[in-house]
């Protein structure tokens, strides 16, 4: 049995019994038969379905958002704006998968020889509850485009979003299995994966689910695409402008409630500016609003789930008792976290050394440039940098210099549906979105003509 919890009150709002064995077997046939579909159909068809999706979502933006907010928590202004972004990603790839399908031609003696990109068959997708949508829809889009068939073994808290994803796929009219919900335990995965009509597994999620999941997608033989967590530097140069750094250091590391894969974990701030940065942050970071997730000016929501808030708040403790100084926030009450600033952080505290997975900012102060580059780089994740100064031809020095599958310059990290998005050490492997994500479970098939 799944069960949705309502995050502000701790109330139950739903439960969901889990698929049986015969149940999960019809359905990798519906998805198999869909897929023979998916393929007969054609890119203009398929596209022509997705346009659909993103009607539906945009029609019913508020019943979606409001089953996000209900099962996960984020204010519904955040979900709405999620539920909007994937309507905008859905007509973005309908309009551009012929291009990124299109055949690449490779000159050879041979008269003619070139790569073709085609689909695989079903692709099991493992999926947080953060983004309940927003992760599912990232990569349903382009797979579903390029003709593969998709499961979804969505996080257990969510499970209504994963049935309402289901549901939009079918009303859009998409064949009947292109897209399934399975509900099911993470720990009844192995005979999914070993199935011989999954062709694909992608899994955001921790750092423990990945490995866990790309050891028996080895066993078998599948090919992975692990998004899992960050510690992600956000460096504030001595030239940089600070009022601009300020806003979108707490605008990324607050919003979800900090539950984001690319939120800015650790500030990094040179020196001769760290006071006044920490000035305006502190003076952000206490207007916020924490609270009543379907208020109007609520700002931060409450934590997915108490247990969550609680690692917070240890994390928070363990790197004061080693000598951080909290500015500001940092009460917990069941869910409820409030935005808290830690400053005077270093290497040897859990602000430094781990993920830190909710509304908890920590200032780290460096020397000079090299040991922010340095500092920026202690860390096991390598998901997405923020780098802030004037200085633009420094700044592409520099964004070679950061272990991260993104370094953005004078912005805030964000998946946007042009970009390949991804990780590097333990924050995973392979892209999503762009070109790249998109031939990521497709058929590289070489065709040569003599
Ligand atoms: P999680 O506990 O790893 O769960 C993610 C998904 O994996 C859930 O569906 C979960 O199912 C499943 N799962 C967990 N252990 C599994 C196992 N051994 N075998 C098969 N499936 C397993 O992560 P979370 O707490 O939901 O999400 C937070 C983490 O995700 C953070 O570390 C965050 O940084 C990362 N994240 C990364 C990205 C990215 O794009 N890189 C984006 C968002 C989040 P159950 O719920 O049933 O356990």
């Amino acid at each position: 049995m799944f069960t949705s919890i309502y995050p502000f009150t701790q109330e139950t709002i739903a439960e969901y019994p889990a698929h049986t064995k015969e149940q999960i077997e019809s359905r990798l046939q519906e998805g198999w038969k869909a897929f023979a579909a998916l393929r007969q159909a054609g890119t203009a068809q398929r596209a022509a379905w997705m346009m659909r999706v993103a009607e539906l979502l945009k029609n019913n933006v508020t019943e979606h958002g409001t089953l996000i907010s209900r099962e996960m928590g984020k204010t519904l202004k955040e979900a709405k704006a999620e539920v909007l972004k994937c309507a905008t990603t859905a007509e973005y790839y309908a309009a551009n998968i012929d291009a990124m399908l299109q055949p690449r031609l490779i000159t050879t003696e041979g008269k003619k020889s070139y790569a073709a990109f085609e689909p695989k068959g079903i692709i099991l997708a493992i999926m947080p509850w953060n983004f309940p949508y927003w992760q599912v829809f990232r990569f349903a889009i382009p797979n579903l485009l390029a003709g593969n068939a998709a499961v979804l073994k969505h996080a257990s808290n969510v499970s209504g979003c994963g049935l309402a994803i289901e549901k939009v796929f079918r009303e859009a009219g998409f064949p009947e299995g292109a897209f399934q919900a399975l509900l099911v335990s993470s720990k009844k995965m192995e005979p999914i994966i070993a199935d011989p009509r999954i062709q694909g597994v992608t899994l955001t999620g921790s750092t423990p689910a990945g490995m866990s999941v790309a050891g028996l997608a080895g066993k078998y033989i599948k090919k992975t695409v692990l998004e899992l967590g960050g510690s992600d530097p956000f460096i504030v140069l001595k030239d940089a402008n600070l009022a601009e750094a300020a806003k979108t250091a707490v605008k990324a590391r607050m919003q979800n409630a900090g539950q984001s894969c690319i939120a800015a974990k650790r500030w990094i701030v040179e020196q001769p500016v760290a006071e006044d940065f920490i000035q305006q942050v502190q003076s952000i970071i206490t207007s916020l609003r924490q609270g009543d997730p379907f208020l109007p000016d609520t700002d931060t929501g409450p934590m997915a789930r108490p247990d969550l808030a609680d690692e917070v708040s240890k994390q928070m403790n363990q790197s004061i008792a080693r000598g951080a100084q909290l500015l500001a926030g940092g009460e917990q009450d069941g869910c409820n976290f409030i935005p808290a600033l830690l400053t005077g952080v270093q290497p040897g505290m859990s602000a430094f050394d781990e993920e830190t997975f909710g509304p908890l900012a920590a200032v780290i102060t460096a020397n000079d440039e090299a040991s922010a580059i340095r500092l920026a780089n202690q860390t096991p994740f390598g998901l997405g940098a923020s780098l802030w100064t004037k200085d633009l031809e420094k700044a592409a020095r520099l964004a070679t210099l950061i272990d991260s599958g993104n370094v953005f310059v004078n912005a805030m990290v964000r998946s946007d549906a042009r970009l390949p998005f991804g990780g590097v050490k333990q924050s995973g492997y392979g892209r999503e979105l762009s070109i790249e994500g998109t031939h990521e479970f497709l058929n590289i098939k070489t065709v040569y003509i003599q």
